[in-house]
């Protein structure tokens, strides 16, 4: 049964649930698996992979590929399942 024909009853409840700051959607194909961050070297715009399954919140090095310059990043996930990813240049 689908879960939203074109009826014309509001849903209302669809997109107000409270339960979904709960039922974080990592991992079930909902949550981003791409961003595009700025180099700080090299100040390209670089579209990067995403793990959202390794958590809501993470931060790990690696290199850019346009200037080949290591990146610190770290990514956060809200509860809608968008990733914020800022970068840093990581000092050596
Ligand atoms: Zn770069």
């Amino acid at each position: 049964m689908p879960r939203h024909d074109d009826h014309d009853d509001h849903d209302d409840d669809f997109d107000d649930d409270p339960s979904l700051d709960e039922d974080f959607p990592l991992g079930d194909g909902t949550a981003d698996t791409t961003a595009t961050v700025t180099c700080p070297y090299c100040a390209e715009s670089v579209d990067i992979a995403l793990d959202p399954g390794s958590g809501s919140a993470q931060s790990y090095v690696q290199d850019c590929e346009v200037c080949c310059n290591p990146w610190q990043l770290f990514v956060e996930y809200d509860a809608e399942g968008a990733a914020h990813v800022s970068v840093i240049a990581l000092e050596q």
